[in-house]
This record gives structure tokens, C-alpha cells and sequence, in this order.
């Protein structure tokens, strides 16, 4: 059995596609499949377009978030169910 390596991309590791209509439609099978939405984007190492889960905009807005949203150091030696 044989099957079809795409190309891909070493940093990223993602399948290399020649152009954003590839991509497209690579994305568009796999929703069909799968039924997971892709979103596609050219990179900024290899110049050929990949497909990401999530919307680039989008985890840009997320990165933002979560730097704003640090979890916070409980007081230490505060013992609040504590029985004398
Ligand atoms: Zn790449």
C-alpha cells in the first residue's frame, strides 16, 4: 500500500501548499471529512500556504487575552477552614 507524503514545511511541520487555492481546497475536503473548520495563511518561512485550526485574527486576539489574564499567587499562610 502506498500512500501520498505530502511535502512539509520543517519549522512549522505543516503539509506544503503550492498556493492558496491548493490550501482551499485541501480545507475543504477535510471539513467535508471531518467536519473541522481550516483556515489558510501563507508562511512566513517557506513562502507556500498552510492550514491552521484556528482563525489567525482571531488567536491573535486570544494572545492578548491570556497575557492580561495571569493566574494570581495565593497569600500564603491563609488557612481559611482552619479549626481551633
Ligand atoms: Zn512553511
Amino acid at each position: 500500500m502506498h500512500y501520498f507524503i505530502p511535502k512539509r514545511c520543517q519549522p512549522t511541520n505543516k503539509v506544503m501548499y503550492h498556493d492558496r487555492v491548493q490550501a482551499r481546497i485541501a480545507a475543504d475536503k477535510i471539513f467535508r471529512e471531518n467536519g473541522t473548520e481550516l483556515w489558510t495563511y501563507q508562511c512566513e518561512f517557506c513562502g507556500t500556504w498552510h492550514l491552521t485550526h484556528h482563525d489567525p485574527q482571531e488567536s491573535v486576539a486570544r494572545t492578548k487575552l491570556s497575557h492580561s489574564h495571569k493566574p494570581r499567587s495565593r497569600k500564603r499562610g491563609y488557612k481559611p477552614r482552619q479549626r481551633y
